[in-house]
């Protein structure tokens, strides 16, 4: 006699960490949330004309967000501006200059280059854009180098 067929479907993966598992769980996840977070996301979305409401209020939190963060970020420039005159004015501390703006500022570490926030964000969006530059330089040397390999 034939065994009878189970009803139940067999679990499709040899354990939690098989690679299979965690690939799909992602995608699942991605997609439909994990239980405790739900929502709609422009990518997971099914309803074509909800994604541009969605990606207009995705938009409007990281403007604000952005709006938060500057309101702050000026807050602490303009403590430590008064911090600084005060220092000078009661001669306390040692004093190097802003190697951005050259402005006078009170050093607090040997790791002090910067009189403010805004002047070590300059810094480094400088920094970040001469990277990006050596490595399209990089990337342009090697092409010359041996085209076929990037061509697909
Ligand atoms: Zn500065």
């Amino acid at each position: 006699m034939k065994e009878k067929e189970s009803r139940t479907p067999e679990w499709p993966y040899k354990s939690l960490s098989d690679p299979k598992y965690l690939k799909d769980k992602d995608s699942i996840l991605s997609r439909s949330g994990n239980g405790w977070w739900w929502g709609w996301t422009a990518e997971n979305c099914p309803l074509d004309w909800m994604k541009p409401q969605i990606i207009a209020q995705r938009k409007k939190e990281m403007e604000e967000n952005k709006k938060d963060w500057e309101e702050q970020q000026s807050l602490q420039d303009k403590a430590r501006e008064e911090r600084d005159k005060r220092y000078k004015e009661e001669g306390i501390g040692s004093f190097i200059d802003c190697i951005v703006c050259g402005k006078e500022t009170v050093m607090i570490s040997m790791k002090t280059k910067y009189c403010s926030k805004n002047c070590g964000d300059k810094a480094y969006k400088q920094r970040l854009k001469e990277k990006q530059e050596q490595k399209r330089e990089y990337m342009r040397e090697k092409r010359k180098e041996n085209p076929d390999i990037w061509r697909k």
